[in-house]
């Protein structure tokens, strides 16, 4: 990954790709506290733009405040760096990644003295979870890992050390020959995916847990209210169990990376009839619309590169 041509936005500064290191001292490094956002550019009809930048970039400095961490730079001089590393890399479409960090100043819990640093990386990166996974359905297993609890490392921040937890729950899925993992909160409730919100489908009507269950604030999780509003679908944030996921008519994954992907069974269990249901295929449709440009409802969610 470090070793390719291109350029990464970093303090700043466009610098060569292989150029962009930070030492081996970093503060982040070694205790974890840091916040990071994952964005996408898509080739909309009206040529390269990123989606949401605004509510992505706004994301990243709540996080960072969460995480008492001041950005140097304004939210205008962020979106613009994002805007700058797709254009720079001669990207059409792709992933950006931003991230906040505590430098090597110093080393110690108490990060006081530690400079905060922010980088801008970006390059091509298709279907997360696999065009296959697009079209079919992924496989899915509950974690034996739990969702973080809400007073631990803050679940509304995108913070680097949550993604301790998505690793662990990502890996066990993985190795057990499923695509990805269901994480429950601690109290038994289902929270999330190790990199994305779920939703399920009962009888016409969509569920989603409320953010109480430890999940992200998705902007996916978000699009997909405005998009089942427009279908005139019902969606409800509630409590969700494990066995209403088992007895769901459809169930999906939202995320930027993950963007709408159709869950076709969990812990072997088929979800309805076990392939990507009709409203899941709906609300995908929808979704590459807005984000290739082709709703002119949202062409302000879309910022051209
Ligand atoms: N939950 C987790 C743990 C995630 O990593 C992500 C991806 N950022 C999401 C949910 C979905 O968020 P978004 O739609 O903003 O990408």
């Amino acid at each position: 990954m470090h070793d390719r041509d291109g350029k990464i936005w970093m303090d700043g500064q466009m610098v060569e790709w292989r150029d962009a290191k930070v030492h081996v001292l970093t503060h982040t490094l070694h205790y974890g506290c840091g916040a990071f956002e994952g964005v996408r550019a898509y080739d909309t009809v009206n040529g390269p733009a990123i989606f949401r930048l605004r509510e992505h970039t706004e994301r990243l400095f709540n996080s960072a405040k969460i995480l008492r961490m001041k950005v140097p730079f304004s939210i205008e001089q962020v979106e613009q760096a994002q805007l700058d590393v797709v254009k720079a890399n001669g990207l059409k479409s792709g992933y950006i990644r931003p991230l906040v960090w505590l430098g090597s100043e110093k080393l110690g819990v108490n990060p006081r003295g530690a400079q905060v640093h922010l980088m801008v990386a970006a390059w091509h990166w298709g279907a997360y979870l696999g065009e296959e996974g697009l079209k079919r359905g992924i496989r899915v297993k509950t974690s034996s890992y739990t969702r973080h609890h809400v007073n631990i490392t803050m679940t509304q921040a995108k913070a680097v050390s949550n993604y301790t937890n998505s690793i662990l729950a990502n890996l066990e899925a993985t190795e057990d020959g499923y695509d990805e993992a269901l994480l429950l909160d601690s109290a038994g409730f289902v929270s999330e995916g190790a990199g994305e919100n779920l939703f399920v489908v009962k009888n016409g009507v969509i569920y989603t847990p409320d953010l109480s269950a430890g999940a992200l604030n998705g902007i996916t999780r978000n699009t997909i209210f405005h998009i089942a509003k427009d279908l005139g679908l019902e969606i409800v944030q509630k409590r969700i169990t494990r066995d209403e996921v088992y007895i769901a008519d459809e169930a999906f994954f939202t995320g930027t990376a993950a963007e709408v992907t159709p869950i076709r069974e969990l812990d072997r269990l088929e979800i309805g009839i076990g392939s990507r249901g009709p409203i899941t295929e709906k609300i995908q449709s929808a979704f590459f619309d807005i984000v290739n440009g082709r709703n002119p409802k949202y062409a302000e969610w879309l910022s051209p590169v």
